[in-house]
């Protein structure tokens, strides 16, 4: 991911912040400018929110082999979250001692190193989650 691009997706990162859509209610992470499913009718209409970091584990998987960037991290647990408000994201889980994460596991969100650009030497700090 290039730095500029990472600088401008950071209160999403860092504060997990979301859309909500005032015509239906639902709430979008990342946050959109638009409701997919309202669509004209959120225009003005849509407010930031934050979610609360709590979430359950609908799957999980080991990641061996790492993508660019992440390769002092292998292996990591990749799971697919449900946010309490609705959300799904997928995430790091970190210190689960190699403990195994299954599905309906709970989670909570914490602050974390998420990886490095190696070629300008610039560490990427963002959200990941342990087992709550
Ligand atoms: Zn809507």
């Amino acid at each position: 991911m290039t730095v500029p691009r990472f600088w401008r997706e950071i209160p999403q990162r860092y504060n997990l912040q979301a859309s909500k859509c005032g015509a239906c209610d639902a709430i979008h992470y990342p946050p959109r400018t638009v409701c997919p499913e309202c669509r004209r009718a959120s225009i003005g209409n849509l407010e930031e929110v934050k979610l609360s970091g709590r979430g359950t584990v609908l799957e999980s998987t080991r990641v061996h082999k790492a993508a660019p960037g992440y390769e002092a991290q292998v292996p990591y647990t990749l799971a697919l979250i449900q946010t309490e408000e609705g959300p799904v994201i997928t995430g790091q889980v970190v210190d689960h001692d190699g403990r195994a994460v299954s599905a309906g596991d709970d989670v909570r969100a914490v602050f974390r190193r998420l990886g490095e650009d190696g070629d300008a030497g610039v560490i990427y700090y963002g959200t990941k989650w342990v087992l709550a």
